[in-house]
């Protein structure tokens, strides 16, 4: 065996391979040693590369298990308004953006709608920001568009315009559309706007790249590669990253279905994939969307929403029996799929949806559903026996003035208490992964890692302003830091089927790992530590600044 180019010692070092060792040693980008101090240094030679973690958590580095990065690069080097949470703050971003670029059009994104009186923005007061031009500004969440008065002019949306399919035009008391365009009413607005170019998005993708190893991910799964609402396709840009070999970070995704698509259109999808693994991104995994969100009862639930009349329940995306067909034949196809489930009866759907594939298929693929924002107890257990990953967004499981206002009086309290049940899946066997969903919030697994372990939110968040995301919310569902850490390396890297090659500090594996900058002693810890260093492939990928106070964001500038 050749000596280590890399060793580090004196590290909290999270390997399964034995629970005292403190060090590890990495030869030629591959952990080739785990084992005491004493032992690791042993095997240095002159010109080995040693780190000192001076009691330091070492882990895995992080795998973001449900991302859309290029969407994330783009919203950094776009007008960001993820920045902020106020008024003030959105209003100082958007004349200060709209001042430094001339573009026919002000585009941005990252508001939440808790920042407005009343619960969403209206084009009048993007008007007095930006009053010479279209400005079109997506919302955190991507579900609705705030548009000015001269986008919505420029798209022919009046009074007399009526919602088109999927989407709603928000109205005032006379019928005028007061700014917001939910779902896909918000493409009434957005086909206008001139699209990405290819070098755009290729920039978006590796500014992502960067942030992220800023923030210790070494890799992700995107969970959407195709064009779906305000986010643009990004399979070219991984396409040609991967070719020029700038995407160095371990990267997997999932082929869009789409929504109206039938059982028939499975060889469409298998030709789509068969040609990106000729152009170099071999795609195992394709993703189904079952409903919407419950913020504007587009989640589909058993029961219907509390206080809605008429009687609303939510739409399936798919109708059951097509979904059911659908997967089998993707399963068949060797195909793993990631559904997107959030309300309860989506959730059941996708899962009696792998249980039809099972019957048919026998044992196969690992399916996932990820968000699970509401799961009826009795399909609780189900995800262990059917081999289903629970893919969990942990930074949304808090007490957030936005859920308490607008998603709990709609789900009732019966309901709000099974809200993102990671306790109880843990606890009946689930395999767990975890994503950040970023941009729809902040990718940072330190932050997620910390709301999965106490269920309230991090310290250093500004979008948790009130009270109340400061106590715990479902607190018996917390999970331990062990679960929380594996879910967000090995139980992504699993789902995403890389685990032969990554996800844990065992020998064999790729040297892909992080350095904190202090222990994790207990569930507060990951409030107080930062990635000091993020390894990839044995060689440093990002390193903190001895001056930095937290990760940098990358600089902002037109698109
Ligand atoms: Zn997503």
């Amino acid at each position: 065996m050749s000596a280590p180019n890399l060793l580090i010692t004196g590290a909290q070092l999270w390997s399964p391979e034995r629970s005292c060792a403190t060090a590890l040693a990495v030869t030629n980008g591959v952990v080739t040693a785990v084992g005491s101090d004493e032992e690791i240094l042993a095997l240095a030679v002159a010109e080995t590369e040693h780190i000192q973690a001076a009691g330091a958590a070492v882990l895995p580095g992080f795998h973001d298990g449900h991302i859309h990065a290029t969407a994330g690069g783009l919203a950094l080097l776009g007008c960001n308004l993820d920045a902020a949470h106020s008024l003030e703050g959105y209003a100082g971003i958007i004349r200060n953006f709209a001042l430094t670029n001339d573009s026919e059009w002000v585009v941005g994104s990252g508001w939440f709608g808790d920042v407005f009186t009343g619960g969403l923005p209206t084009r009048q007061l993007l008007d007095e920001l930006v009053p010479d031009r279209p400005a079109v500004f997506t919302s955190h969440d991507a579900h609705g568009v705030w548009a000015n008065t001269e986008a919505l002019r420029r798209a022919g949306i009046t009074r007399e315009t009526a919602d088109p399919a999927a989407g709603r035009i928000v109205r005032g008391e006379q019928g005028e559309p007061t700014g917001v365009l939910m779902d896909a009413a918000g493409e009434l607005v957005s086909r206008l706007i001139p699209p990405h170019r290819p070098e755009d998005l290729r920039r978006g993708l590796l500014t992502a790249q960067q942030h992220l190893l800023s923030l210790g991910i070494t890799a992700w799964h995107d969970a959407l590669l195709g064009a779906y609402l305000t986010l643009p396709d990004s399979l070219p840009a991984y396409i040609e990253t991967i070719t020029e070999g700038s995407l160095r970070a371990r990267v997997t995704g999932s082929m869009w279905w789409p929504p109206a698509a039938g059982p028939d259109c499975v060889p469409e999808i298998l030709e789509k994939i068969q040609a990106a693994a000729e152009a170099g991104f071999k795609i195992r995994s394709v993703k189904i969307m079952q409903d919407g969100i419950c913020e504007n009862c587009t989640a589909a639930l058993i029961e219907p929403y509390t206080g809605v009349h008429p009687e609303v329940r939510g739409d399936s995306v798919i109708s059951p029996r097509h979904l059911a067909d659908i997967t089998a034949e993707l399963d068949a196809a060797g195909l793993s799929i990631h559904f997107h489930g959030v309300g309860d009866r989506a959730v059941r759907e996708c899962l009696d949806a792998v249980a039809h594939a099972r019957r048919r298929n026998g044992p196969g693929q690992r399916h996932q559903i990820a968000h699970l924002d509401v799961v009826d107890p009795a399909d609780i257990g189900r995800f262990a026996e059917l081999e289903v990953t629970a893919n969990l967004q942990p930074l949304w499981a808090r007490n957030d003035q936005e859920v308490l206002e607008r998603k709990f009086p709609l789900i009732g309290d019966s309901r709000a208490r099974h809200h993102f049940p990671f306790g109880a899946l843990r606890n009946a066997g689930a395999h767990l992964a975890m994503g950040s969903d970023w941009p729809v919030t902040s990718p940072d697994p330190l932050w997620g890692l910390h709301t999965a372990c106490t269920r309230t939110a991090p310290a250093a968040d500004h979008h948790a302003f009130n009270a109340e995301s400061r106590t715990p919310a479902q607190p018996e569902e917390r999970l331990s830091i062990d679960d929380a850490i594996r879910a967000y390396t090995l139980g992504s890297a699993e789902a995403s089927g890389i685990a032969k090659e990554t996800g844990s500090l065992q020998v064999g594996k790729l040297a892909d790992l992080v350095v904190l900058t202090g222990p994790i002693a207990n569930s507060e810890s990951f409030d107080q530590v930062r990635v000091a260093r993020t390894i990839l492939g044995g060689e440093t990928a990002y390193q903190r600044s001895q001056t930095a106070h937290r990760a940098e964001v990358p600089g902002r500038s037109g698109r």
